[in-house]
């Protein structure tokens, strides 16, 4: 016992201090469930930040990935292979369109990789790009430009281009932003890390209309919000409006790191030899990875899990009647928790200690993106569990911290 607190300790003093020191030393994982260095388990909502697709250990991803490791880690990109051969030949047909695939490893390498592209195709005329407020897109600094929310900027300025940041869901913001020297639009077609805001009906196809009539690029990144977490591969298919440039990457690689950064139709070709690159991106594992990922949500209907346990899960939580809560927001196995007051890190710490871990995303926002593989009675034990957290989160003293 105590190895948790031992840990956190050397923690600390060996790791710089971004990301604070993190309330749980993780062990191991099965399912939905993970399991800390003191022995307690908890049911991870949280599924590593919309990444863990398959949940923990899931013999399919297990086996991809260790018959791939024993025959082939690495080779570079001075080399092809065939699992990434098919693994975007697959994309591009799950997005429905023609294009082509560059991949990563993260994130914010494959918005780097769209921002790029764009830079390239748009010429010095297009100036500037727009983007929403609240946005993210990472924390590399091509990446950071583009991100909106203020608490992941502050301190980093001055930024290498730019970016106009437009209130999200505002055609009418964006009409007036998006001129001729506008070189792209990035957004979020689902925005994540502003609390899981689905946009407006109509929003993100009055976005292409605006972005056909300037010749603005339209990038979605789908880095959050796509492999399935709304139900559909892409949050985008939701209203069936393609965009120009399409990145993608939590959730493909189930937990190995891989992104992508997908041009649509011209757009595939703006790139041209010696113009982009990484050493590590699309490599052999990560690649199997990727396929178990896409298969398993193929074979087991993980999109229609998504959609019916995440269905279950947003009326379990909004007949919640309680002080704190003001309402549930979200799609598919994407949830917020929307709070009347700043208590999320509470609600969140409240819950770690009954045995779920979520994650407050915004002072008043708790999130939940749980592997795909949640099952319904799992998603019930934290409905049912939820009012008395509220109630403590609520008497609790202390201050709310910004998360
Ligand atoms: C997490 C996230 C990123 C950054 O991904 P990293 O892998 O952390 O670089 C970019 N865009 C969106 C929408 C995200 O949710």
């Amino acid at each position: 016992m105590g190895d948790s607190r031992a840990l956190r300790d050397r923690f600390q003093n060996a790791l710089m201090g971004n990301y604070g020191v993190p309330p749980v030393a993780v062990v191991e994982g099965k399912g939905c469930v993970v399991t800390d260095a003191d022995g307690r388990t908890y049911l991870d909502l949280i599924g590593g930040l919309a990444v863990s697709t398959l949940g923990h250990a899931h013999p399919a991803l297990v086996r991809a990935v260790s018959e791939q490791v024993a025959r082939l880690a690495h080779i570079s990109n001075l080399s092809l292979h065939e699992p990434e051969v098919r693994l975007a030949e697959r994309l591009l047909t799950l997005v429905g369109a023609e294009g082509r695939v560059f991949f990563a490893n993260s994130g914010a390498e494959a918005n780097e990789a769209a921002f790029k592209l764009v830079r390239k195709h748009a010429g010095a005329d297009r100036s500037y790009v727009v983007a929403a407020q609240d946005s993210f897109h990472g924390r590399t600094m091509g990446a950071l430009t583009l991100t909106g929310a203020p608490r992941a900027r502050k301190s980093f300025e001055p930024f290498c281009a730019e970016v106009r940041h437009v209130a999200y869901g505002s055609v009418e913001e964006l009409r007036s932003a998006v001129t001729a020297g506008c070189a792209a639009v990035f957004l979020e077609p689902v925005q994540g890390e502003a609390g899981v805001i689905p946009p407006p009906a109509g929003y993100l196809r009055a976005v292409r209309e605006i972005c056909d009539a300037t010749g603005a690029v339209l990038v979605f990144d789908e880095v959050q919000s796509g492999i399935g977490r709304t139900g559909r591969w892409f949050a985008h298919q939701h209203e069936e409006v393609l965009p120009d440039v399409l990145t993608l990457a939590k959730g493909l690689g189930g937990g190995l790191p891989i992104s992508a950064c997908i041009g649509l139709g011209r757009y595939g070709a703006v790139f041209e030899q010696g113009d982009h690159g990484s050493t590590f991106g699309g490599n052999p594992v990560s690649c199997a990875a990727a396929h178990a990922v896409l298969d398993t949500i193929d074979g087991d209907d993980l999109l229609g899990n998504a959609t019916k346990t995440g269905a279950l899960l947003a009326t379990g939580l909004a007949a919640i009647s309680h002080e704190l809560l003001a309402g549930v927001r979200g799609i598919g196995l994407w949830q917020a928790i929307r709070l009347t007051e700043p208590r999320a890190r509470s609600v969140e710490a409240h819950a770690r200690e009954a045995g779920f871990l979520v994650n407050a995303v915004q002072p008043d926002v708790v999130r939940v993106s749980p592997p795909l593989i949640l099952g319904s009675d799992e998603a019930q034990s934290f409905v049912e569990s939820l009012p008395a957290l509220l109630t403590a989160a609520q008497t609790v003293l202390g201050d709310e911290v910004t998360p």
